[in-house]
């Protein structure tokens, strides 16, 4: 077994690209990770895995799993995997990676057009359970992603004519966030509003649905860009379809005199965007900061400007704009240092001419 770990496409997960797996299925003749092979034990009645190392193999299985592999796998159950379609690495949640498993070997869903009719038709509608802006609570509302309109809209009654909220696709982004949201389904859908930044937090308990949400926005998403970007290529296109946080976390921050006493907040940084909250799982978020790059007039202190008072967090970061200075507190090094790093990380990258228009409009913003 030992030996058939060294030939082509073995020395990866067949499901989620993490190295060195140490378990197989011998059934489908895939070698994954320990995670993997766990959420291959889901679906029992196709897959039946085993240890590399712990349990025996006979022969018969050897030489079966010499004449399948990963890469055999890969040509028979990813035949035609759409391009938007996430394809989840090992960091991602247990959902992401459980549903893809699903999709490849127990529906078969790239094996023919017709199984992804779910999140390929360009029309999706149904119910999902959406927290509410005040009391946080969970009510069934109505959902309708429609390409051809160019939205995802919801209602807030089953027979209402007017949507209660309409996101423009080409703003539109989602991530799973079960740990925030607190439930393994939990989706963070996110669109701008005059130009600001709006959360809406929805789950469905069905986890495949809630992944071909997922997906069909991914789609919607990628018909638009193809359309806006002609000459734009797949490897550009493909990242922008929907976008995890850089970070998220808590720090605290003070006003733009630097004179209040610091607030504890709720940041998440997406991509230029550093917004907070008051809870992290609020509708809108209190406060945005463009964060542009070093050739533009942005740079990073690991610090707080030496007079500061009115902070509780020892591990200052001050982030330079052309416009102000702002003064951020961290609880740990750690956090401060990570943070750095991706603020850093975005304030090296030169901005793409949209980013411009985005800038302009945080400056002249009342
Ligand atoms: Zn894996």
């Amino acid at each position: 077994m030992n030996q058939l770990l060294g030939k082509p496409g073995n020395g990866e997960c067949a499901d989620c690209g993490a190295a060195d797996p140490e378990w197989a299925s011998y059934t489908l003749g895939v070698f994954v990770c320990q995670s993997c092979s766990g959420l291959h034990r889901n679906i029992a009645q196709i897959s039946k895995v085993k240890s590399l190392l712990l349990d025996p193999w006979s022969s018969s299985e050897v030489e079966f799993m010499d004449s399948a592999g990963n890469n055999a796998a890969k040509a028979k159950y990813e035949q035609i995997v759409p391009a938007f379609f996430y394809q989840p690495k090992h960091k991602d949640c247990m959902l992401l990676r459980e549903q893809w498993i699903r999709a490849k070997y127990e529906r078969k869903e790239f094996m023919s057009v017709e199984r992804q009719e779910p999140y390929s038709a360009g029309y999706r509608e149904g119910f999902l359970w959406k927290r509410g802006r005040d009391n946080g609570q969970y009510l069934s509302r109505k959902f309708i992603l429609s390409e051809r309109e160019g939205v995802l809209k919801y209602f807030n009654k089953h027979d209402a004519r007017e949507p209660k909220a309409i996101m423009k696709i080409n703003t539109v982004n989602a991530t799973f966030q079960p740990t925030k949201i607190g439930t393994p389904h939990g989706l963070q859908i996110t669109y701008l509003k005059d130009n600001s930044t709006r959360n809406v937090f929805v789950y469905h308990e069905d986890g495949r649905e809630m992944v071909d949400w997922f997906n069909a926005i991914r789609a919607a998403r990628f018909h638009y860009l193809q359309v806006a970007f002609p000459v734009s290529p797949l490897s550009v296109l493909l990242p922008m379809l929907t976008r995890n946080y850089a970070r998220e976390g808590y720090m605290e921050k003070t006003g733009p005199k630097h004179t209040e006493g610091f607030k504890k907040r709720w940041f998440t940084l997406d991509d230029r965007r550093l917004m907070y909250f008051k809870d992290p799982l609020d509708a809108y978020a209190r406060g945005e900061v463009f964060v542009g790059s070093k050739e533009n007039g942005y740079s990073l202190l690991p610090e707080l400007p030496a007079n500061t008072q009115g902070y509780h967090w020892q591990f200052g970061i001050t982030i330079v704009t052309p416009e102000r200075n702002f003064l951020f507190a961290c609880e740990t090094e750690e956090s401060q240092n990570d943070w750095m790093f991706e603020f850093q990380t975005v304030i090296n990258r030169p901005m793409l001419p949209q980013e411009y228009a985005v800038e302009a409009y945080f400056k002249h913003k009342p």
